[in-house]
C-alpha cells in the first residue's frame, strides 16, 4: 500500500491518502497535547505505543462484534485503516467521575457512576468541544437518529468488553472517548483507543496510568502507558 498525500495533520496523528481511495494510513506521532493544544510536548515512543495499543484494542473489539476501521498494522507508527466519513462528535462513556464532569457538575473525582454516563461533544477546537445532545446532532444533520442510536449502543458494548479487559488486569476503566464514522453507509469505530483518550487507574492504589499523568505533570507518562500495555498482554 503506497502512502500518497497528507490529508490532515491533527494534534497527535497525521492522516495520508493511499493508492486505494477507500483506505488511509494513520501515522501516530510523538506529539502529546492537552488543554485544547495549549500544552504540547514530544514524548519518546508515544507514537509507537499508541499505534500498537490502538491496533490491539481494535482487534479485541472487532472480535467482540464491533465494526472497526482496522485493516493492517504497517509498522511501529503507522496503520492502514478504512477511510471513514467521520461523524463530527466525540462519544464519552464514564464509569467513574473524573475530568470535565467534576467541574461541570461540581462532583468529586472518584464517584462510581452506575449506570455509566454517556455524553456527546462536538469536535470543534475553536469552541472547546462543547457538549451537545441527540437533538442537536439530528437537527444540525451531524448524524441521523439511527446513527446516534448505533453509536450509543456500540459505545456501551465497548464498555462491557473493555471494563473486563482492563479489570482482569487490575485496572479501572474510568472513562474514554470514541469517534465513529461512516463506511459504506454503516457506523464504524474510527480514530484511536489508547491511554491518550481514556482514564485508567490501578485498582489497588488508584495510581493514574493515562494522559492525566501528562495533564497534571505527574511524570512517567510513557512508562505508565507501557505498563498498561504489558498488563493486558499487548505487544509493544
Ligand atoms: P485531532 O483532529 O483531534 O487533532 P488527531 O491528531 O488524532 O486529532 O488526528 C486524527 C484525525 O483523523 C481526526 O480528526 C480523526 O477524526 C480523523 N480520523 C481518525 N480515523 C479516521 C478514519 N478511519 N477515516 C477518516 N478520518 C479519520
Ligand atoms: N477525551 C479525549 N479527547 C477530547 C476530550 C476528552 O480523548 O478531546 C477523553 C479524555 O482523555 C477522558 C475522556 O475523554 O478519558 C473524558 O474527558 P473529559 O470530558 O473529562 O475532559 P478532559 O478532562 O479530558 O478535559
Amino acid at each position: 500500500m503506497e502512502k500518497k498525500a497528507e490529508l490532515y495533520r491533527g494534534k497527535a496523528k497525521t492522516v495520508y491518502t493511499t493508492d486505494d481511495p477507500k483506505r488511509l494510513i494513520i501515522h501516530f506521532r510523538n506529539d502529546t497535547s492537552a488543554f485544547d493544544g495549549l500544552k504540547i510536548e514530544q514524548l519518546e515512543d508515544k507514537g509507537k505505543v499508541n499505534n500498537k495499543f490502538n491496533y490491539f484494542i481494535m482487534q479485541k473489539l472487532e472480535a467482540a462484534g464491533i465494526p472497526t476501521q482496522m485493516e493492517e498494522l504497517l509498522n511501529d507508527n503507522e496503520v492502514l485503516v478504512k477511510k471513514l466519513d467521520m461523524v463530527p462528535v466525540e462519544c464519552v462513556v464514564r464509569n467513574v467521575s473524573a475530568g470535565s464532569i467534576c467541574k461541570r457538575l461540581g462532583v468529586e473525582e472518584g464517584r462510581d457512576l452506575n449506570p455509566p454516563t454517556f455524553e456527546f461533544f462536538l469536535k470543534n477546537d475553536a469552541l472547546h468541544d462543547p457538549m451537545v445532545n441527540d437533538s442537536h446532532i439530528a437537527s444540525f444533520g451531524w448524524a441521523t437518529e439511527d446513527q446516534v442510536k448505533t453509536m450509543k449502543e456500540y459505545s456501551m458494548k465497548i464498555n462491557e468488553v473493555l471494563k473486563k479487559l482492563f479489570g482482569d488486569a487490575g485496572m479501572i476503566l474510568v472513562d474514554y472517548k470514541l469517534e465513529f464514522g461512516l463506511y459504506e453507509g454503516k457506523i464504524v469505530l474510527g480514530d484511536e483507543f489508547s491511554p491518550d483518550g481514556c482514564r485508567l487507574w490501578d485498582k489497588e492504589t488508584r495510581k493514574k496510568l493515562d494522559k492525566d499523568r501528562f495533564r497534571q505533570d505527574l511524570g512517567g507518562v510513557i512508562e505508565a502507558y507501557k505498563e498498561v500495555a504489558s498488563r493486558i498482554g499487548c505487544p509493544i
